[in-house]
């Protein structure tokens, strides 16, 4: 027990339920849910000067530079109802880069836990799939998820070299996979 809130990152491939089990998880533990993507698709929605950026380099594919990132995230994270009430960090950090951001911003041992929600790429492209999206043709899926591989595994490796890294299986049922995230969560709590 660190006598704080918690504070928790969470690591997982498009397709592998992470949008779901994100708000199952904030629900349980009353922590805030900060995900990046849904924080520049709002900039993007107001037309702001950051949603201007952002946009072309997320309909492209692309990742938003770290510099950028790393503002909106500490100046999310500087807000007293983070210190209250602990976060879940979606979407952040991508890079190695924004881990040590990150670090730098809560300082070292300031996450409890990274949790990487494991489900097979061969699982999450018949899920993708099974959802018939427009943009969702087997070549379109396996370029983002293999993008996704060589972005994160770098991060895994960080995280585990901290000590923080908590794999957890992501396949079976919602309820499953909650109760296994609690599982590993309350351990490291
Ligand atoms: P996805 O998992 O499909 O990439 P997200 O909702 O997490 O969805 O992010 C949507 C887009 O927002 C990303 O493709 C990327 O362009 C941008 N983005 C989100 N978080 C970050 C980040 N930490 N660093 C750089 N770009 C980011």
């Amino acid at each position: 027990m660190s006598g704080r809130a918690l504070r928790l990152v969470i690591l997982g491939r498009q397709g592998s339920g992470k949008g779901t089990q994100c708000l199952r998880l904030v629900e349980h533990y009353g922590t805030l849910h900060v995900s990046t993507g849904d924080m520049l698709r709002a900039a993007v929605a107001d037309g702001s000067e950051l949603g201007k950026k952002a946009e072309a380099i997320m309909n492209a594919g692309g990742l938003v530079s770290d510099e950028i990132m790393n503002g909106i995230v500490a100046e999310r994270l500087a807000k007293p109802d983070i210190k209250k009430r602990g976060v879940l960090l979606d979407g952040f950090p991508r890079t190695v880069v924004q881990a040590e951001a990150l670090e730098r911003i809560l300082g070292k041992g300031g996450i409890d836990a990274a949790i990487n929600l494991d489900v097979p790429v061969s699982v999450v492209t018949e899920r993708m799939l099974a959802r018939g999206r427009a943009d969702d043709t087997a070549e379109a899926i396996a370029r983002r998820l293999s993008l996704y591989d060589e972005q994160t595994a770098p991060l895994i490796d960080w995280f585990d070299e901290r000590g923080v890294l908590v794999t957890v299986d992501g396949l079976g049922s919602e309820d499953q996979v909650f109760a296994r995230l609690r599982a590993a969560i309350d351990t490291r709590q």
